[in-house]
């Protein structure tokens, strides 16, 4: 566990952390809960298995982001198997995180949902802009998946979201949502909420005026101060901690 708080902690045992990365997955459902990123059956949150690298846990396909917890998740293999848990996966969960964790190996997570601001601000087709602090953690840190050809069902679609995001943290996936990836499931979760956010803030200035851009040189200094892994794992804590102490029954 960490040393100090500003620590990711490391683990003695792969059994230790695949409890603690289900334990902060639940976490980030009930947070997605909590914010109404749902739609329906949409959205899913994954999380690599530290023992079965090739496997990740999922949330059940059908169960609300408030409902899910540690005893509800999935694990699924490379071919779209539940090979543990009681529920089944939800195809599209299936298809997208299955090829990012395939062709991106450093990355233990990934998230997407439908949430509302995402949504909307993916129909206009352009990326965000450097017009807070906040927002420069997404400068020349995020893509677009122009594309959409219906829900994505087939691995080929799977594959090419997969290209899209690149080495990005962050993809918006055109006429669709949102979809972010971490190091950590706390830093996946923390470029989704605040991705989620700085839609919403870009979209509100520019219904207001011509929101003023922050200098790219300084957009690229806020980067490196807001934008790293670290910050982003960091950032999730305190939000981890209100919503662990809100539903200790999801543990
Ligand atoms: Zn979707």
């Amino acid at each position: 566990m960490p040393s100090n708080m500003w620590d990711i902690p490391k683990f003695d045992t792969l059994e230790e952390e695949r409890i603690y990365r289900k334990q902060h997955l639940v976490a980030g459902c009930r947070l997605f809960g909590e914010f109404g990123f749902d739609e329906g059956i949409a959205g899913h949150i994954s999380a690599r298995d530290p023992i079965k690298t090739d496997h990740f846990w999922v949330n059940p396909y059908g169960v609300h982001f408030s409902d899910v917890t540690v005893e509800s998740l999935v694990l699924v293999n490379t071919q779209g198997e539940v090979v543990e848990g009681i529920h089944n996966v939800n195809r599209a969960a299936f298809v997208i995180h299955s090829a990012i964790h395939q062709l991106r190996p450093e990355i233990v997570a990934a998230a997407h949902s439908h949430s509302m601001y995402g949504k909307a601000f993916s129909s206009l087709g352009v990326f965000l802009d450097p017009i807070s602090q906040d927002s420069c953690a997404f400068y020349k840190d995020h893509a677009i998946y122009t594309e959409y050809n219906g829900v994505a069902l087939n691995e080929e679609e799977g594959k090419q979201i997969a290209f899209a995001l690149g080495e990005n943290k962050a993809c918006i996936l055109q006429n669709h949502g949102l979809l972010t990836v971490g190091k950590t499931v706390d830093e996946a979760l923390w470029w989704f909420i605040s991705l989620e956010r700085a839609c919403k803030a870009q979209m509100l200035a520019d219904s207001c005026g011509k929101p003023l851009r922050i200098p790219n040189d300084i957009a690229e200094l806020t980067y490196t101060q807001v934008g790293s892994s670290q910050a982003g794992w960091f950032n999730f804590q305190p939000m981890y901690k209100w919503i662990a102490k809100k539903y200790p029954d999801m543990f």
